[in-house]
């Protein structure tokens, strides 16, 4: 009887992640521990029913935002062991921000839901970076544009494909620094109510470094 309380009580909380972040700190350690459940293949899916869904339908309170590429190798919130609700995430090819449409979404997270956290997440072999830094025929058209805006954060790459990961390091630090440069977001760090962070995602380990 006794054992069975235990296989029952440990069933149920299976899915019971811990609380919810209240600081910027909590916010960043739980991403932090959620991806290294992920690479320890420990996830725990948490917010993944049925009743979060209807919990969460009046109203979203993510506890983080994220900036990541759009690549299908980085699924934002598996790779930090996040569910329905939690994180408030902006992905565009190569993680850029100067765009009203990111920013504005960047900022609508900071204003509106007053997340604690937010991460720039650039990852290795970004094929937005190396589009960018490539030489060899110009794109046209919507993508052009695209690999202009990047190219523009990373001009002392182009043509130097074999500093690529230096490239995208250097792409993600451009976009925390154009994000903190706004006023009403560097108040908010100022205040303790906000963290930014750049991370880098490893394609080949699963790990988030900051
Ligand atoms: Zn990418």
């Amino acid at each position: 009887m006794g054992l069975f309380l235990v296989v029952m009580t440990l069933t149920m909380c299976k899915n019971q992640p811990a609380a919810t972040p209240s600081t910027p700190e909590e916010a960043l350690a739980e991403l932090i521990a959620g991806n290294e459940r992920y690479v320890n293949e420990k996830s725990i899916h948490p917010h993944g029913n049925m009743d979060r869904v209807g919990e969460t339908a009046p109203h979203q309170a993510p506890f983080a935002a994220v900036v990541g590429c759009s690549d299908s190798r980085v699924p934002v919130e598996l790779l930090f062991d996040q569910g329905v609700g939690d994180i408030f995430v902006i992905r565009t090819a190569g993680n850029n921000v100067n765009s009203e449409m990111v920013m504005g979404s960047v900022d609508y997270a900071i204003e509106h839901l007053g997340v604690k956290l937010l991460v720039v997440l650039g990852h290795g072999s970004c094929g937005g970076v190396t589009g960018a830094i490539s030489d060899g025929e110009e794109e046209h058209g919507n993508i052009g544009h695209l690999l202009a805006t990047i190219r523009n954060d990373v001009s002392d790459y182009v043509g130097n494909i074999d500093s690529l990961d230096a490239a995208i390091r250097h792409h993600t630090q451009v976009q925390v620094e154009r994000v903190v440069a706004y006023p009403h977001v560097a108040e908010k760090i100022a205040n303790g109510e906000l963290l930014v962070k750049k991370a880098y995602y490893d394609v080949n380990t699963g790990k988030v470094t900051y």
